[in-house]
């Protein structure tokens, strides 16, 4: 039995290298075994990359089969309301959401986000009019989902210029689920009471900025951010 010299490691009788750290094995009372079958594969294999196609017909064929089962589900147990439709625009909403950026490789962010955020909006239409809650889609659900859109623009124009940082990714991200909570409670107060009285979303902000803050000093020493890196193997 062989030892590599350099880390320590048992070796195979069959291992000319460590497959540790590489160091050629020299064993003048054992040669290396040339015969016998290596306890490892040599050749690195590589698994197939998925086909974007497959994937889009996955994704389609699952969601199709979904809204397809609820159908039958509605017409077999009637109930008060077509809830089958529901669950088909969430399908069709999803559908938007993943497949066409799927296939479309390149599609602007400005495009995409456009027809993710209009996807919500008519799906959420549709519901109103079933509903009959013109009053809460017009006043409270559209003005959220476009500061939503909103949000997301603006995380998606800056990250997306040139490859950030985790730790700009993350504080930026944190940053922007605050702003947009608040700007959420602002929109729901204003629609319920006619004023802003924030009370839920100023603490979540409290601790979006509790948490900024020490990443934004973390980034900007760098002894600190390094330290970071190594501790979290970024
Ligand atoms: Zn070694």
């Amino acid at each position: 039995m062989s030892y590599c010299v350099n880390c320590g490691v048992e070796l195979d009788g069959t291992a000319s290298f460590c497959p540790l750290c590489h160091t050629p094995v020299v064993n003048p009372k054992q040669p290396v075994d040339t015969v016998s079958p290596k306890p490892f594969p040599t050749e690195r294999g590589e698994v197939a990359p998925v086909s974007k196609w497959e994937l889009a017909v996955l994704i389609s064929a699952m969601l199709v089969s979904v809204s397809v089962c609820c159908a039958i589900l509605n017409i077999f147990l009637p109930a008060e309301r077509t809830w089958s439709l529901y669950v088909v625009g969430a399908a069709i909403m999803l559908w938007l959401w993943f497949v066409p950026p799927l296939l479309l490789r390149g599609m602007p962010l400005l495009i995409r986000l456009v027809l993710d955020v209009a996807a919500v909006g008519v799906y959420l239409l549709l519901i109103a009019i079933d509903l009959d809650g013109m009053v809460w889609y017009l006043g409270l659900a559209l003005p959220i989902v476009l500061w939503g859109g909103a949000c997301v623009l603006f995380l998606g124009l800056i990250l997306g210029g040139g490859r950030r940082s985790i730790l700009t990714t993350v504080t930026l991200l944190v940053g922007t689920i605050g702003a947009f909570l608040v700007g959420t409670e602002l929109l729901i107060d204003r629609f319920i009471h006619g004023a802003w009285g924030p009370s839920w979303s100023l603490v979540v902000f409290t601790i979006c900025v509790a948490l900024v803050i020490p990443l934004i000093i973390v980034r900007r020493i760098p002894s600190l951010r390094e330290e970071v890196r190594r501790r979290f193997h970024m």
